[in-house]
C-alpha cells in the first residue's frame, strides 16, 4: 500500500498546497480520496494516469475537498476513463447530475472525438454512512462519521493481500469514536488545522503571500474562528493516534501560514509513532 498526498491544504486558495486529496495505491489499483483544488494538476505531477483513477471517496462537501469534481471527471474521460464509482454523503448524486446537467453539450462534443459515452454516462455513486462496507477483489473500506460543520465521513481502507491499512478522517474535531475506528492502522491521515501561525515572509509563494493577507483582513484572529470548534489540533491528532495504536501519524489540511513544525511537536508530545507534516507529493509506503 502506498499513500501519495496530492493536496495538503485548506479552504485559503495556496499554490505550495492543493486542496485536499490524497490517493491510495493498492497493488497499482489508485483510490482517490476527496478532490479539492488542483487535484488534477497533482494527479499528473505525480505521474498518475487519470484514466485508472475509477474510485473516488468524498469525505463532505466542502469547496477544498470537491472543487475539482467537474474538472477530474471530464478530464479522466477525456484521457480515456471509462468507469467511475464515487463514493460520499448525500448531495453526490447532485454533484453528479449536476455535471451532466451543465456540461451536456461540453460533453456531446467531447464525445465527436471517438470518446465511449459511458464514461460519463455511467457514472455510479454511493451515499454513504455508519454501515457502509465497500468489498472489492484487493480492498475493502469501511465508514465512519466524524464531527464537523456538515455531515463528514472518515473512510478506512484494509489491503486483502498485504492485511496493510490506512484511514483518513476528513475534516473533524477530535472525537474519541474514531480511536476505534483507526485501531491498529498503519498510516492514519488526520486533520490538524487548528495551530499556530507564523509570520509570512517575502521567501513564502507569492500566491499563498496574498491569500494570508486578505485571509487575515477578514479573519485578524485565525485562532478565534468558528473553524477551530469544528477541526482538530496536532495534539488532538496525536492523542487519537496514540490511543488507537497506528503506525505512522500524518497531519494535513494547513492554512498558508501554520506553523507546521510547531503543529508536528504538538503532535509528537501525544504519540510516540512517526509523524509526517503532509506536502504536496509526500509518499508513505507501508511495505
Ligand atoms: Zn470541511
Ligand atoms: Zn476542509
Amino acid at each position: 500500500m502506498e499513500i501519495t498526498i496530492l493536496g495538503s491544504g485548506s479552504p485559503p486558495p495556496q499554490t505550495s498546497r492543493a486542496g485536499q486529496s490524497m490517493v491510495v495505491s493498492i497493488d497499482d489499483e489508485p483510490l482517490l480520496f476527496d478532490c479539492g483544488p488542483m487535484t488534477v494538476e497533482r494527479l499528473l505531477e505525480n505521474k498518475f494516469d487519470l484514466q485508472d483513477i475509477t474510485s473516488m471517496f468524498l469525505t463532505h462537501h466542502h469547496i477544498d475537498h470537491n472543487s475539482s469534481f467537474f474538472h477530474f471527471v471530464i478530464t479522466s474521460w477525456m484521457y480515456g476513463r471509462q468507469d467511475l464509482s464515487v463514493y460520499g454523503p448525500e448531495g453526490t448524486d447532485t454533484l453528479i447530475s449536476a455535471l451532466t446537467d451543465i456540461y451536456s453539450r461540453d460533453i456531446d462534443y467531447r464525445k465527436d472525438f471517438g470518446r465511449p459515452i459511458e464514461g460519463m454516462t455511467g457514472i455510479k455513486h454511493q451515499h454513504v454512512n455508519d454501515e457502509t462496507v465497500i468489498s472489492e477483489d484487493k480492498w475493502t473500506v469501511t465508514v465512519h462519521s466524524v464531527s464537523h460543520s456538515i455531515p463528514t465521513y472518515a473512510y478506512r481502507v484494509d489491503a486483502h493481500d498485504s492485511g496493510k491499512s490506512f484511514v483518513f478522517s476528513g475534516d473533524t474535531e477530535r472525537i474519541d469514536s474514531l480511536v476505534d475506528f483507526a485501531k491498529g492502522a498503519d498510516v492514519l491521515v488526520h486533520d490538524a488545522a487548528v495551530g499556530p501561525t507564523r509570520e509570512v515572509t517575502e521567501t513564502d509563494d507569492a500566491c499563498d503571500q496574498e491569500s494570508w493577507r486578505q485571509y487575515l483582513s477578514t479573519n485578524p484572529h485565525p485562532s478565534e474562528t468558528p473553524m477551530v470548534d469544528y477541526h482538530a489540533s496536532g495534539r488532538e491528532s496525536g492523542e487519537v493516534a496514540e490511543a488507537a495504536g497506528v503506525e505512522t501519524l500524518v497531519l494535513t489540511h494547513f492554512l498558508p501560514a501554520q506553523d507546521t513544525e510547531a503543529t508536528k511537536e504538538q503532535a509528537e508530545s501525544a504519540f510516540s509513532g512517526d509523524v509526517y507534516v503532509a506536502e504536496d507529493g509526500l509518499t508513505i509506503s507501508t511495505v
